[in-house]
């Protein structure tokens, strides 16, 4: 996998650069995850807040949970990175990386809240988050 990995949302408004993942992609199927994405799961990496490097003036951040921030760009839409408001690291979504292809979800978490199959792909499934703390 190249590093540092780079992204952007549908429009190209926001861009952002990861140096390092501390996580690879976990698929999340909250019911959080669903009604922010739009779709039944969302699939995004861990990165720690300080390796990665986000530009573009139209990034908002909006709180609608008491436990995160969630980033968006205000032009497309495009639903980008998920920040805890107690922690250093920040979720970055899947979809967004170029460099994607080829990456296996490493986990499924709150799968006792998906309401569509899932896939078959041997990831370990999780009821809840994988820490018990999340
Ligand atoms: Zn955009
Ligand atoms: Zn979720």
């Amino acid at each position: 996998m190249p590093e540092p990995l780079t992204g952007r949302c549908l429009c190209g408004a926001v861009t952002f650069e990861i140096d390092r993942l501390s996580e690879g992609p976990v698929a999340c199927h909250c019911r959080e995850c669903q009604r922010q994405s739009g779709s039944a799961f969302w699939t995004a990496v861990t990165a720690a807040r300080e390796a990665v490097r986000i530009a573009g003036e139209r990034l908002g951040w909006v709180r609608l949970t008491q436990n995160a921030w969630r980033g968006f760009c205000r032009d497309c839409g495009g639903y980008l990175f998920w920040q805890p408001v107690q922690g250093d690291t920040l979720d970055i979504a899947a979809g967004a990386i170029d460099g994607i292809d080829g990456m296996k979800i490493e986990a499924h978490i709150f799968t006792a809240e998906a309401r569509l199959p899932l896939p078959e792909d041997g990831a370990p499934r999780f009821p809840h988050g994988r820490k018990g703390i999340d």
